[in-house]
């Protein structure tokens, strides 16, 4: 099939049409609990610095290296090694312009059409219309809910690891439903994939959220073989900078450049200064307190979501969403009289995949009385709809 045809015949996704209807609507009181932007303050160190727009204007004029700024590579390799426990060289990363460009990018290193890249279920919806724009067939293996956590169902995915795959594509915290992989599922996922011969793809987008004693574990701090990508715009509420990284081996890292060069070329000039003022600011810090809000808010919501009769809402371990279950048939028509009757945007679980289907994301990074008042609607929602 053409590139062209593969574009044509590619999906919205649900959050983008979720977006545009309501931004189509003369609606005041909508609840954005839809899409994922952060609405919390910046790191104090990026808004001291560009608080002096001369210092941004100066950069505009600028292109970057290929790879990034030798300053911020340097800074991101310690921040790794930090907060990951990755030991990396400069030469092992690349900036691309958001988790999303890292992801295109380390596919289009490692996938040719026709390929399988296998993914969880639940996943981003976005991971399905990747791989099939690089000509790829998206496999899924189950993530298993055990009644406190999911947790990947090692035996589905060797049993889908065949001739044709590529890659494992995983993501911790898992967006929608917030799993976290422990150190010991790192190991396995790693273990699993060199024993097949398929590259480990791991997507850290929401590397800073997790909760209660919940860390982060990242697979390439144990194979320097895994393939991981990060970003600026969840864990430094910077999602408009459009920044990430790939950590890599460096024969992908030389494809990824290779890529960047033929597509967008380099990463913008402007926004690796901000990353660079993160990333020289007391981060660790600041990631903390984010992390600790998003706690806070995720808890606020799960008590308020406790209240409304079927619905049940299990803490997830880490992630910036909710994925409770409703009460309901269908989660798309759930989401759809939500949108019209209530104007609360959230995200139909089936989008993720089959064991999304009855279930609906919340976003719990808005203002606690967003949140409140979501809670509100729903419960007036199910009490007019039983009446
Ligand atoms: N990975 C996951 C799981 C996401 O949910 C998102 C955005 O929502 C991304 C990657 C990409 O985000 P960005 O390109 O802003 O880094």
């Amino acid at each position: 099939m053409k590139v062209s045809e593969r574009l044509s015949d590619l999906e919205d996704s649900a959050v983008s049409s979720i977006l545009s209807r309501a931004a189509g609507q003369d609606w005041s009181d909508v609840l954005p609990l839809a899409g994922g932007e952060p609405r919390f303050k910046l790191p104090s160190s990026v808004a001291r610095d560009f608080e002096d727009q001369q210092l941004l204007a100066s950069k505009i004029t600028k292109y970057s290296p290929f790879c990034g700024i030798e300053e911020l590579l340097q800074r991101i390799k310690d921040k790794l090694q930090i907060i990951n426990r990755i030991k990396c060289d400069v030469t092992d990363l690349i900036v691309v312009p958001g988790g999303s460009a890292g992801l295109s990018g380390a596919l289009a290193a490692i996938v040719n059409p026709g390929d399988q890249v296998v993914v969880p279920d639940p996943c981003w919806e976005h991971y399905i219309q990747i791989i099939r724009l690089f000509g790829a067939e998206p496999v899924r293996f189950r993530m298993h809910f055990n009644g406190t956590r999911y947790e990947p169902d090692f035996s589905d995915l060797r049993s889908k690891l065949g001739p044709r795959v590529a890659a494992v594509l995983v993501n911790t915290p898992l967006n929608p439903c917030g799993a976290v992989l422990s150190e010991s599922e790192c190991a396995e996922l790693v273990a699993i994939t060199q024993e097949f011969g398929v590259w480990l793809v791991s997507d850290e987008e929401y590397e800073s959220f997790t909760y209660g004693k919940t860390r982060v574990a990242s697979p390439r701090a144990l194979s320097e073989s895994v393939i991981s990508v990060y970003s600026f715009s969840k864990s430094f509420s910077m999602t408009g900078i459009r920044l990430g990284y790939v950590v890599a081996p460096q024969s992908i890292v030389k494809l990824i450049r290779r890529y960047a060069l033929y597509t967008y070329m380099y990463p913008p000039t402007p926004s690796q200064y901000m990353a660079l003022a993160a990333l020289q600011g007391s981060y660790v810090d600041y990631l903390d307190e984010l992390r600790c809000e998003y706690e806070r808010k995720a808890a606020r919501l799960i008590d308020g979501l406790a209240k409304i009769s079927g619905v049940s809402c299990w803490q997830p371990e880490g992630g910036v969403y909710l994925f409770p279950r409703m009460p309901v048939d269908s989660d798309r028509e759930l989401v759809e009289e939500l949108i019209s009757r209530e104007h609360l945007l959230s995200v139909p679980g089936s989008v993720a995949g089959s064991l999304g289907r009855g279930h609906i994301r919340l976003f719990v990074g808005v203002a606690d009385d967003l949140l409140d008042e979501a809670v509100v609607r729903l419960r007036r929602f199910f009490e007019t709809r039983l009446a």
